[in-house]
């Protein structure tokens, strides 16, 4: 079953824009009103989950194109977090790659991106600030989509992960283009550019979720967090089925001893996500990324 749904994550390396870049995906994606910064709409939603009493470590956001909702998960930039880095791959089903075209592709994101492609994940590269005086006329762009390829080919990539589509990208003034002869007209302001470009790439290029829609509810539980109100929170990509509220479900794991264990609950709520907010929703199905709340003891 093909879903209206894009599950993708950004390995960026701190710095290189990975904030800015949400930021207009947002803003053109009219998920907000323009006016809004990304910062004021962060707190605006720690606000709110303040006052739900809802605090989700996990940044997800997600962007709604057309009739399609584009999941962005929250990665850590560097190596730090072994296993969390997989858990969180594994609930998207494909990768954006955010370089810096000054700095050039650093070493903190190559264990990201390792593990992306390793689980097979399409990439897009993102060669981003092509604003930058270090950038204008020097072949420096290029020499950093070279950087790129051979990064690919010593991580492991196939022929076809390492054939990845490029765009080139001023996040900063919302713009990006897949054709390098463009950068200087529309640095110059003789071209007009938005970024329609990487959405149609991350919609062309990324696979929607492979998922059953009509099998049991399983959900992969990738995160935890905790609200005040309805206790731990479990995070994660549904991988089939369908689970409403109330319903009853069990939590499946392994016990100290190695023995297999099975837990039941009901659901108390459903969250997803809805622009940088955590909303409540009545039902959770297959190829969603979102949240349980309802048992105590949950676990990874
Ligand atoms: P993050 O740490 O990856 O989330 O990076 P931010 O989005 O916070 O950006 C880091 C800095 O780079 C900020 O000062 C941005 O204004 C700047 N920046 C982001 N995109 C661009 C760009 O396209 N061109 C230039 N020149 N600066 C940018």
């Amino acid at each position: 079953m093909e879903m209206n749904r894009r599950n993708i994550c950004i390995i960026a390396h701190v710095d290189h824009g990975k904030t800015t870049l949400v930021d207009y995906l947002l803003r053109q994606a009219g998920t907000f009103q323009e006016h809004q910064s990304l910062q004021d709409r962060v707190m605006d939603s720690m606000d709110l989950e303040r006052e739900r009493g809802i605090t989700i470590l996990a940044k997800n956001t997600s962007i709604h194109v057309g009739d399609t909702k584009i999941n962005v998960v929250d990665t850590p930039g560097h190596a730090d977090f072994g296993g969390e880095v997989e858990r969180i791959l594994g609930m998207v089903d494909g990768a954006i790659l955010l370089i810096d075209a000054a700095e050039g592709p650093l070493p903190q994101t190559r264990f990201v991106l390792q593990k992306a492609l390793a689980q097979g994940h399409k990439v897009i590269l993102v060669v981003n600030k092509v604003d930058r005086p270090e950038c204008r006329g020097t072949g420096r762009i290029q020499e950093v989509v070279n950087m790129a390829f051979d990064l690919f080919i010593e991580l492991g990539a196939s022929e076809e992960q390492a054939n990845f589509p490029i765009v080139y990208a001023c996040s900063r003034q919302g713009w990006c283009t897949m054709d390098e002869a463009d950068i200087d007209p529309i640095l110059e302001g003789k071209k007009k550019a938005d970024l329609k470009p990487l959405f149609d790439l991350i919609l062309e290029q990324i696979p929607p979720p492979r998922v059953k829609l009509d099998g049991d509810f399983q959900m992969l539980v990738s995160n935890l967090s905790y609200s005040d109100y309805v206790g731990r929170l479990a995070i994660g990509r549904v991988s089939s089925g369908v689970v409403r509220k109330g319903t009853r479900i069990f939590r499946q794991g392994i016990k100290p001893d190695g023995q297999p264990l099975k837990e039941g609950f009901s659901v108390s709520e459903l969250f997803t996500y809805e622009g940088l907010k955590q909303v409540p929703i009545d039902q959770l199905e297959a190829g969603e990324i979102g949240i349980v709340a309802g048992l105590e003891t949950f676990e990874i």
